[in-house]
């Protein structure tokens, strides 16, 4: 999921968290102008915007500016993202900027939550050596030779030799079965 901000009008603002001068929207914002307006300071959940990669930036019903969150900020009851704006060439920025609220709800709240098919390629999955630490790949850096290291150890008598004759003779067996080459 990403999270969607809607901006309001533009109003200029004082003592802001942020050290802004201004919030909401305005004709022809640019990315980043959208991102700082809409980047803060929303009433919204830490736990559910922290597990975001994503932020949709609206304003009058368009996506001004996409971007990745990199951290929240918490000021008094409200939330800042911290991050950066996603530029042309991500797939994600390029499939929703300049088109309609991804998050069209009838809600009134400007912060709504919504799926991205184009965002599932780059979010945070558990690493697949069971660390339980989580990354956008399949395993943290060097983790993949940690996984298959602890099979060799655990089955194949800490012989890596052995699990690879044991690879090769189940690729031949499931050949010889007429069986797909799934590698
Ligand atoms: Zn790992």
């Amino acid at each position: 999921m990403a999270v969607r901000l809607k901006l309001g009008d533009y109003q200029t603002v004082q003592d802001d968290p942020l050290g802004r001068g201004y919030i909401g929207c305005f004709p022809r914002m640019t990315e980043s102008e959208a991102w700082q307006a809409g980047r803060g300071v929303w009433r919204m959940r830490t736990d559910k915007a922290s597990r975001q990669r994503f932020a949709v930036i609206v304003g009058a019903g368009v996506v001004l500016a996409v971007g990745e969150i990199t951290n929240l900020t918490v000021h008094g009851d409200r939330v800042a993202l911290d991050g950066e704006v996603l530029t042309k060439g991500h797939p994600v920025r390029d499939a929703y900027l300049g088109r309609p609220d991804p998050a069209d709800t009838n809600s009134h709240n400007p912060v709504a939550y919504c799926d991205l098919p184009e965002e599932q390629q780059f979010l945070l999955r558990p690493c697949g050596c069971g660390c339980g630490e989580s990354g956008d790949r399949d395993f943290k850096p060097g983790h993949e030779i940690r996984a298959i290291n602890d099979r060799i150890r655990a089955h194949f008598d800490g012989s890596a030799l052995k699990f690879v004759q044991w690879v090769d003779a189940v690729l031949e067996s499931s050949a010889a079965a007429g069986g797909k080459d799934t590698v």
